[in-house]
């Protein structure tokens, strides 16, 4: 199988998914993660169409970045360490994983230095696994509240993981938990809050991450196997 092949497998169950759960196939962007693969391989991601990578590590981002420059628009999907902060902002379109509001902080920080607006996601541990990064949704409002008083950063919306070994109806529960955050923070109207994105699916669950209302599925291991 090629990559283009794959890509467009994935991308017409994308669209299947779409127009099962009454939504236009165009609204949902596919993020390609290219985190296992090298440039070249990133490259004919790009050549067959997707301009949309993501990496969840800084090294890896910095390593493609190198060659592939700001043609495609980066999503780091990953933790990402405040020391590291300064390598990304500025060149990456999307920040999906903010999962502090000192994160936040200092990407806001950087941002600000540079004398521009970083566009993030803030990440909610909706399953409440020991092993997954981000906040509880509880301290939402609380979180909104401190991120609205940083002028470097606009949260663009949320992202989340579902757990790997879970049940259908428990993956969904997951997803449709953050579908239902990212409504009731979106009736708060905080100033640099725009709930436009759910970042939410994997190769292994996006289609069920649609039904629920994901727009932006980030997808790695589907495209090169
Ligand atoms: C690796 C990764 C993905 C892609 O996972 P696949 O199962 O390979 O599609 C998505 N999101 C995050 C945060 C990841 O680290």
């Amino acid at each position: 199988m090629s990559i283009r092949s794959n890509i467009e497998a994935v991308q017409e169950k994308i669209a299947r998914a779409a127009t099962l759960a009454g939504r236009k196939p165009e609204d949902v962007t596919m993020v390609a993660v290219t985190k296992t693969v090298d440039s070249a391989a990133a490259r004919e991601v790009m050549q067959a169409g997707v301009l949309e990578l993501g990496e969840n590590r800084v090294q890896s981002f910095l390593d493609k970045y190198d060659v592939l420059g700001d043609e495609p628009n980066w999503h780091i999907i990953g933790h990402l360490q405040t020391n590291k902060v300064k390598y990304v902002v500025g060149k990456v379109k999307l920040i999906h994983s903010v999962d502090s509001v000192h994160l936040a902080e200092e990407i806001s920080k950087k941002a600000q230095a540079l004398g521009i607006c970083q566009d993030v996601l803030f990440q909610f541990n909706i399953s409440g696994e020991a092993s997954k990064s981000g906040e509880a949704a509880e301290s939402a409002e609380a979180i909104f509240e401190e991120l609205a008083k940083l002028r470097g950063i606009s949260v663009q919306g949320l992202m989340t993981m579902a757990p790997l070994m879970a049940e259908e109806y428990e993956i969904k529960k997951v997803f449709s938990g953050l579908r239902e955050l990212s409504e009731k923070i979106s009736t708060r109207q905080y100033p640099n809050a725009e709930m436009k994105y759910l970042s939410m699916g994997m190769s292994g669950d996006f289609e069920a991450a649609i039904s629920e209302g994901a727009n932006l599925v980030r997808i790695g291991s589907a495209l090169f196997k």
